[in-house]
């Protein structure tokens, strides 16, 4: 990176800067992950079900020479986040670390129905998952956040435009949206910046790799993209240093689209 691009050496605490990734074993956020690291940022990555390939990422992440660690999280369950932000605080001393730099609430899943068919169950997983979570993991893991720290949410930009049996999915997305302007607003005055990442189509295994693996849907996909083509993880995943770094420090309740130019 350019050193005017550099991520930020203000929220070190003892040297290190760390960040939380959720849903770090794949995806967007494996690549966060790893570009982060790249950067020099120690990572604690969550996994859900993988610790396989959490493990294998720790591997990649610390042979970047930076600390790093994976911890199970499932962010539909609320109950666990109090176990799980005690689960950081020992994490971060283990480093020798007192606080987290950044936090990017990154976990997602793709539910795919139609308005008129889906079900109260699937809409819950969606909001626990993409609202409730981000709104109280947050909220248990502020004290932990230094002064000067970023969070980066995720949204999607079926937020904005309609694809076709996305309304649970994307209702929840547009919650997240809102619920970025008002931590922005509330915890701006204690010097943390609260911006939403939104995504356009990445080819991942998110909804069942919908995107990557459908050849109808990746055709239609890269028609509505000016680049031309689906986004690849990396294709997020690089930028997130960026967004974080200290030259993106006027940003704040600000809702950052990596799209390739879809649906213009
Ligand atoms: P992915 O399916 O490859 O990865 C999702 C990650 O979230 C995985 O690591 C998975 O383990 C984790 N996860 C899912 N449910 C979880 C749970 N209950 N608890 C903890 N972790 C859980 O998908 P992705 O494309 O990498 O998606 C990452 C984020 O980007 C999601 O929030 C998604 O909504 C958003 N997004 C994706 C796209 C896209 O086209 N891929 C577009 C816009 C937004």
């Amino acid at each position: 990176y350019p050193s005017d691009l550099l991520p930020p050496t203000t929220p070190a605490v003892d040297g290190a800067r760390i960040a939380l990734v959720t849903g770090a074993s794949r995806g967007l956020g494996r690549s966060m992950a790893t570009h982060l690291a790249q950067a020099g940022i120690g990572v604690i990555g969550t996994y859900h079900s993988n610790s396989e390939e959490a493990g294998k990422l720790v591997a990649e992440l610390t042979a970047l020479d930076v600390p790093a660690a994976a911890l199970r999280l499932d962010v539909a369950d609320s109950e666990s986040f109090e176990d799980f932000t005690t689960q950081i605080r020992a994490t971060l001393d283990g480093f020798g670390v007192e606080r987290l730099a950044y936090l990017v609430n990154n976990a997602g899943i793709g539910v795919h129905a139609p308005y008129t068919e889906t079900t109260a169950e699937q809409f819950d997983e969606l909001f626990h998952v993409h609202v409730k979570a981000p709104f109280f993991l947050t909220q248990l893991l502020l004290p932990l956040l230094a002064d000067g720290g970023r969070i980066l949410n995720v949204s999607s930009g079926l937020a904005r435009f309609t694809g076709p049996g996305f309304a649970a999915y994307a209702s929840a997305k547009g919650a997240i949206e809102v619920l970025t302007r008002y931590q922005a607003k509330e915890l701006g005055e204690r010097g943390i910046r609260v911006n939403v990442l939104v995504p356009g189509a990445i080819a991942t295994d998110f909804g069942g790799g919908v995107v990557r693996d459908n050849e109808q849907t990746n055709r239609a996909v890269a028609a509505a993209i000016a680049l031309g083509r689906a986004g690849e993880a990396d294709d997020i995943g690089a930028a997130v240093p960026l967004i974080l770094a200290d030259g993106f420090s006027w940003a704040n309740g600000t809702r950052i689209e990596l799209s390739g130019g879809q649906n213009l």
